[in-house]
């Protein structure tokens, strides 16, 4: 089954059902059957393992459930607006908003279409990244399906329509705003609570800032990330400063960067190293000749 062959975990789904039929809580493990070695879930037990698929699906045409966790993926679910909703913009519409406001593209990537005309746009999740999935975090109707949860693959049906593939494109990595949005706590949302435009840099501050958040992304564990997080932030603070970089752009595109290689318990501390040095080099701008050359300021 192609999904297999892509090396995405898989779990099989009666056709017609969303969810495994019967599937219990921890708290109501019986203990037999899969659980008579402790307690498992269907995304514990989705497998790549071609032999088992193979074998599963020769009996029953079971839809395929994707569990993105397990298969390096995230995949941004953008829904329509239910029957009786008041007018308004529907899932896409909103992520689509959101990209603009954020200044991230949103490039095309393995898309799938639902019975209910929604769409899933599924993303290669960055390498050490671990993305939960979110029901209404990102926008009202957009949810996230990472750990913890999984997307119907093209071909599975439902009773009323079918999933299709609408764009073959390789999934291509999760843009750095959708991570940050996916981790940040509604009350730190940077640009979202207040819905305030952040203003797109000009083509030298956005290379400046591209070329920082890449030296972050592409920083390994344990090799100095503190002083390239505090350098970055300290050179963009700078461009701050001398009034050719939005602070709030800076620092959405600095967490993103980071996004990339927190975990939940180093988010506080890159944070602070963000802000600390944020600050710093906005009071130490630099100083931008009329062509962008740039020097220190005296
Ligand atoms: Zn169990």
């Amino acid at each position: 089954m192609e999904m297999a062959g892509r090396g995405w975990a898989v779990f099989p789904i009666q056709p017609g059902r969303k969810w495994p039929p019967a599937w219990h809580r921890k708290e109501n493990c019986p203990g037999h059957g899969p659980c008579a070695t402790g307690h498992v879930t269907p995304e514990s037990l989705a497998t790549t393992d071609p032999e088992v698929i193979a074998r599963v699906w020769a009996r029953v045409p079971y839809n395929v459930a994707v569990f993105p966790g397990k298969s390096g993926l995230h995949v941004v679910d953008c829904d329509v607006r239910k029957p009786g909703e008041p007018d308004g913009p529907d899932g896409w519409a909103e992520l689509t908003e959101l990209a603009g406001r954020r200044g991230g593209p949103l490039p095309e990537t393995w898309t799938t279409t639902t019975p209910s005309t929604g769409r899933q746009l599924w993303y290669a999740v960055p390498p050490g990244c671990r993305l939960a999935s979110t029901v209404g975090h990102i926008a009202a109707h957009v949810d996230t399906r990472g750990w913890g949860g999984y997307a119907l693959a093209p071909g599975s049906v439902r009773d009323d329509g079918a999933y299709e593939l609408s764009d073959d494109t390789d999934p291509v990595p999760l843009p750095g705003w959708l991570v940050q949005a996916n981790v940040e706590r509604r009350s730190t949302a940077v640009s979202g609570r207040a819905e305030t435009a952040v203003a797109m840099p000009d083509a030298f501050a956005a290379k400046a800032v591209r070329e920082e958040c890449d030296r972050i992304a592409r920083t390994p564990y344990k090799q100095g990330r503190n002083k390239v997080l505090s350098t970055a932030a300290y050179a963009l603070g700078q461009l701050v400063g001398a009034g050719v970089l939005e602070e709030t752009y800076a620092r959405v595109q600095l967490r993103a960067a980071v996004a990339t290689w927190n975990t939940p318990e180093s988010a506080v501390k890159d944070d602070g190293v963000i802000e600390t040095s944020l600050a710093a080099g906005i009071a130490n701008p630099r100083r931008i000749t009329p062509r962008h050359g740039t020097r220190r300021a005296a």
